[in-house]
């Protein structure tokens, strides 16, 4: 399904349009970030769970498997046979749900090796409780349809991580930066070092310092945002509570400013039909540098500082 064009102006800040209607070609050892899915647990029909798509020129990474994420993969062209490892940042079910489906349709895609992934303590036993309840379909498809070496793409590979370096893949370094989601321990944020950039995804949590941290003169935040008076449904009190093991609209842009990151991008949008242009206020208010409150399927080409939306804008971001 093509997605309409989100409303520029309110969406993003400090950028020029340079050309529209046309794909931008990528440098040869660019990193790119898409935004497979923006959202969070309430549902959307625009914005799907949370995922992140990372490029390298020989890397494609996955950073969690939010509901839908095999369908936004699908429109950039791309199975789950084309991913080559998932990093996980927890294991709240907006972030891992769709985890069965990636790997179910990487075998369909012809798939010839189980999916490396890697998660924090607790990944393993879930994971292998998931395969357990999908065991008769999984002996009843290779039965049916597969062979021996497709069954490859369906054992699992699970390597689960600390603080701290998890290793280099495909040309990326990507280290771990536990965060604060409690009650939910351990959780973790990402930095993404590769092509002379640098990446940090916070993941979910409440201001932190080790993501400020590890964001210090970063090419790109990704940042999770909750507006607590937009949550829809819970009474005050239960939204609250919702909202403090997140990060306010009003607290992201301090994260920014103090880290002196290159640009920003709201991501993990609670709730995911907030209105852009309050949102853009907020962070304003404390960050300067250039803010994209993410859609899905938008792409930052980090290397350059561009922007590609939907429909194939594409957009220069202003040095922060
Ligand atoms: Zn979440
Ligand atoms: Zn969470």
């Amino acid at each position: 399904m093509a997605l309409s064009p989100q409303p520029l102006t309110a969406s993003v800040l400090a950028l020029l349009v340079l050309t529209a209607g046309q794909h931008a070609s990528q440098p040869a050892s660019a990193l790119n970030v898409t935004f497979l899915g923006t959202g969070v647990p309430i549902p959307s029909p625009t914005r799907f769970g949370p995922s992140s798509l990372v490029r390298g020129a020989n890397a494609t990474i996955l950073i969690d498997c939010g509901s839908g994420v095999t369908q936004r993969l699908a429109a950039l062209g791309l199975t789950g046979a084309q991913v080559n490892a998932l990093f996980l940042t927890h294991l709240h079910a907006d972030h891992v749900v769709d985890i069965f489906q990636l790997l179910v349709t990487g075998w369909g895609a012809r798939r010839d090796r189980p999916l490396p992934i890697y998660g924090p303590v607790g990944t393993r036993a879930f994971l292998e409780g998931q395969m357990h309840a999908w065991q008769p379909e999984f002996d009843h498809r290779i039965d049916y349809a597969g062979d021996a070496r497709d069954a490859l793409a369906l054992d699992l590979n699970v390597t689960e991580f600390g603080n701290g370096s998890i290793g280099a893949f495909y040309g990326l370094e990507v280290t771990a930066i536990e965060v604060d989601h409690r009650p939910l321990v351990p959780a973790y944020g990402f930095l993404v070092q590769g092509e002379g950039q640098r990446v940090v995804f916070s993941g979910d949590t409440r201001p932190t310092a080790a993501i400020t941290t590890a964001a210090k003169g970063a090419d790109l935040l990704v940042h999770e945002v909750v507006i607590p008076a937009a949550l829809p449904r819970w009474p005050s009190e239960a939204a609250e509570r919702i909202a403090a093991w997140h990060t306010r609209s009003d607290e992201v842009g301090k994260i920014a400013h103090e880290a002196g990151v290159g640009c920003l991008a709201l991501n993990h949008i609670a709730p995911p039909n907030a209105d852009r242009g309050s949102l853009l206020l907020d962070v304003a208010a404390d960050y300067g540098g250039p803010v994209v409150v993410a859609e899905d399927l938008w792409t930052v080409d980090v290397s350059r500082g561009w922007l590609t939306v939907a429909g194939g804008g594409v957009l220069a971001l202003g040095r922060g």
